[in-house]
């Protein structure tokens, strides 16, 4: 497996002696935030540290089942817990993001109290938020590194099939399913967390085979009466108001892999799922081939992520968003 510069033994050093470690991951938590975020918590358990996980809002239900996801403290629900655990922290363990901002905050805090911090992240341009940096673009996922960490400091002993099945949530969420960002080790590891006992076939089926009926009548709305395909620009665009949230009753992960229906129709190459939240505007962008979605959301909507998969966000009206959406697409594809 490849291990490029990791400062592995820096971190392994950092964390020789038992410390209260306080994990943090980024707002609205995905599979691979909360799978890192929970193989470290386990691991380092094990090692006498006190250890505290923080997200700064609640996860989608998919994930109820994960091991620990009950003692992790929801910085939204639980505010003054969420901040006595990261100002009592000896250390900040900062898993699947590259920018304080992501972290709303909780962001401001660590950085105000100056803490000791140590990133594992696989997101484009990182910020100089953490002295100890293992971040690799070319990893599909924050778990595969943490993989990586745990292999490079010789933790595997300890490895559990609790551990595995984090881990293994964060492959699988953050590569679709093997289909995209993968690299030879993803495989490797997926063989090697099999070896171990994890059940891959209930982890597939709790993540995405779980929607429940409102979930599969909303992804019918948004494909019959919300989905615009602009064929000229090779995208799609789905829109979605204040009152579809209302009508709906949406909620937090309802809406979770709907862009990826768009990129299903041939010579699509970028799709755009864009919703009206409460105090702004959100938007989900996703690519094919060598269009950067990246690109268009670190430079017109305030935000970033990886190369094919981007998000954003804009204090507008939904209607000028989705314009200054089409506006910009003549310069980005051709
Ligand atoms: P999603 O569309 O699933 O919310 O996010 C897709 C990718 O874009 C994720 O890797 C996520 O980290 C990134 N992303 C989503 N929203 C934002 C944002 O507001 N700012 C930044 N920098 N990245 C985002
Ligand atoms: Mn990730």
């Amino acid at each position: 497996m490849t291990h490029t510069n990791y400062p592995i033994a820096d971190i392994v050093n950092e964390l020789s002696v038992p410390k209260y470690v306080t994990i943090v991951s980024h707002r609205n938590p995905d599979g691979d935030a909360i799978g890192s975020s929970l193989a470290m918590y386990h691991m380092l358990s094990k090692f006498g540290h006190t250890v505290r996980v923080i997200w700064p809002s609640e996860y989608p239900a998919v994930f109820e089942w994960m091991p620990g996801i009950k003692d992790c403290t929801i910085y939204d629900v639980h505010t003054d817990l969420a901040k006595t655990y990261i100002e009592m922290a000896d250390v900040i363990v900062a898993l699947d993001f590259n920018s304080l901002e992501r972290i709303d905050k909780m962001g401001k805090i660590i950085h105000e109290e100056d803490k000791k911090t140590i990133m594992i992240d696989h997101h484009i341009d990182p910020e100089p938020m953490a002295e100890i940096m293992m971040s690799d673009t070319a990893a599909s996922s924050t778990c595969e590194l943490v993989y990586k960490l745990f292999q490079g400091a010789n933790w595997l002993k300890h490895m559990t099939v609790d551990i595995g099945e984090c881990l293994y949530t964060g492959l699988i969420t953050d590569t679709g399913s093997f289909r995209h960002a993968t690299n030879p080790d993803v495989y490797k590891i997926a063989g090697a967390l099999k070896e171990i006992g994890i059940d891959d076939y209930k982890i597939h089926d709790q993540v995405f085979d779980n929607m429940t009926e409102k979930q599969v009548r909303l992804l019918g709305h948004c494909l019959a009466n919300r989905m615009e395909i602009l064929p000229e620009f090779k995208t799609g665009i789905i829109a979605l108001t204040k009152n579809d949230y209302l009508k709906f009753n949406i909620q937090r992960g309802d809406t979770e892999g709907i862009v990826n229906y768009i990129l299903k129709i041939p010579g699509i190459r970028v799709a755009a799922f864009i919703t009206e939240q409460p105090k702004l505007v959100k938007l989900s962008l996703r690519s094919k081939g060598d269009i950067s979605v990246q690109q268009i959301a670190s430079e017109y909507f305030n935000g970033g992520g990886h190369f094919n998969a981007s998000g954003g966000h804009m204090y507008k009206p939904l209607n000028t968003v989705v314009s200054i959406f089409k506006n910009i697409l003549p310069n980005h594809i051709k």
